[in-house]
């Protein structure tokens, strides 16, 4: 029995590397690993560089790199093994041609001599007659003799997908349900291209045959491939995975995700420090809800919770500002010790000393309330780190008699003692406010420029309980003036 009779589930995230990875490829990842998860199945990497033009050195150790880095581990990959090996398609060649010749033999498959200029000409009729752009069939009946002419005279060829002219072809996607489209609209496809190696077409279906894989769960704009690849599958005689499309990705004006409009690299949001956590949970909200229209997931509950029947249609839209929501969210639920290690990259990088932990637990804890993403943690913490600079402005109310008052008050009374807990600086304030009648914006705002830097920013007991009672005595009296 095959293991797709065995109905084992395995899936498999296929990109090809062009150097990063896009947030809609994190997509396809994340819900072919939630997918196998769920079904106790495999998840299974495999790079596909048949496209040498687009293949770029070192893209696959950062693809890999990154999946890694945001928690999607896969059980058969490039760095992995496994019995279905080797996982990068330039390594499998020989099959793919060995696939190509079974076709050539049974006719399902010819080869192709047009030049690349013809074929250039032929494109620029069809689209000026506006008719889509596909191969006219020129070669796809020549004689056997002068097939084998041309072969000997070395003439370059491709080999091209023989597929039937008539009719209309209707097949089944978990996400879009029946799906029916003319057979004179499916090109005959080029298997094999003039430098020897496969097409994405051919060598992704001998692929997820041979790695026996159970469903197909990619983007949208592989649709429209779906009948060229159940046609060679039938002519190979084998049985087709499932089919699962997932929705395109969207802007907010809901044009085509695209590099133009923003960031689709993941690496550049892994960069700036969104939360893996965040990220993965934006993620999977695209295209897919639970029945409770529940929005925060571990990636633990996501594996619990995911299922291929909840996938929407219509397309999603990547919300920038959701996702910040989602990372403030995370930044500020996840424990101060995992935020404060995943900050201490910035921090290390602006030549901040952060060797004092208790007090960089205390600011970390203090600037998430202000950021979405890690690399805007900083701004928000080098005024515990640095000596304050005042503007002009700024010394002018420092200099005022009520806020000399405040500063006089305050040395004195923290003076009294080493430590001081947040709830006694609360009840301080309360004293300091009533013996001296100074109230509200007039006794926030000089107080915590002194400590602070800033007319506003976090409360009077966070701002001492992070500076401890003498830095805070120190900046106090910077500001008295004597
Ligand atoms: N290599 C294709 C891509 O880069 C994969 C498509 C598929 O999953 O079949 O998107």
């Amino acid at each position: 029995m095959t293991r797709i009779e065995a109905k084992e589930v395995r899936v498999r995230f296929a990109p090809s590397p062009t150097g990063y990875l896009h947030v809609g490829g994190l997509r396809t990842a994340l819900f072919n690993y939630l997918f196998a998860r769920k079904n106790k199945g495999k998840f299974i990497l495999r790079i596909e560089d048949t496209d040498q033009k687009r293949s770029i050195p070192g893209a696959v150790e950062k693809l890999m790199s990154t999946l890694k880095a945001v928690g999607l581990e896969y059980d058969e990959g490039p760095d992995r093994g496994g019995e279905f090996g080797p996982y990068i398609q330039t390594e499998r060649s020989e099959i793919y041609r060995d696939h190509a010749k079974t076709l050539l033999e049974a006719g399902q498959a010819y080869y192709c001599f047009c030049t690349e200029e013809r074929l250039e000409k032929l494109r620029d009729v069809q689209k000026k007659t506006k008719r889509p752009t596909m191969y006219d069939g020129k070669c796809r009946d020549l004689p056997k003799e002068k097939v084998e002419e041309n072969l000997s005279k070395g003439i370059p060829y491709v080999i091209r997908l023989k597929y039937p002219k008539e009719g209309r072809i209707v097949f089944d996607d978990i996400v879009r349900q029946k799906v029916a489209m003319e057979n004179s609209q499916v090109d005959d496809q080029i298997l094999i291209k003039s430098d020897g190696l496969p097409t994405y077409h051919l060598a992704s279906v001998v692929d997820d045959h041979l790695m026996e894989i159970s469903h197909v769960i990619r983007g949208e704009e592989w649709l429209s491939s779906v009948p060229k690849h159940i046609y060679l599958y039938e002519s190979f005689g084998w049985e087709a995975p499932s089919f699962a499309h997932l929705p395109l990705l969207l802007n907010s004006d809901r044009s085509k995700l695209s590099k133009r409009q923003g960031d689709v690299a993941v690496e550049s949001y892994l960069e700036k420090g969104y939360l893996t956590e965040a990220l993965l949970n934006f993620i999977v909200l695209l295209g897919w809800h639970a029945a409770d229209d529940r929005e925060i997931y571990t990636l633990q509950e996501m594996e619990e919770a995911f299922s291929l029947d909840r996938i929407n249609k219509a397309g999603a839209i990547f919300d920038t500002e959701k996702l910040n929501w989602m990372g403030g969210y995370y930044v500020r639920h996840l424990s101060v010790e995992y935020v404060a290690e995943k900050s201490r990259p910035y921090f290390e990088a602006a030549g901040i000393d952060i060797s004092d932990n208790e007090k960089y637990l205390k600011v970390v804890n203090m600037a998430r309330d202000y950021v979405y993403r890690l690399s805007d943690m900083v701004e928000h913490a080098t005024m515990f780190y640095e000596d304050l600079t005042f503007s002009d402005e700024d010394r002018i109310l420092i200099e005022e008699e009520n806020a000399q008052r405040l500063y006089s008050f305050w040395v004195e009374e923290l003076e009294k003692k080493a430590d001081w807990d947040p709830e006694e600086i609360s009840s301080l304030i309360k004293r300091a406010t009533g013996e001296m009648g100074i109230k509200g914006k007039n006794f926030y705002f000089p107080l915590r420029l002194a400590l602070f830097g800033s007319c506003h920013g976090p409360d009077i007991p966070t701002l001492i309980d992070i500076l401890g009672r003498d830095g805070s005595v120190k900046r106090l009296k910077d500001c008295l003036s004597g």
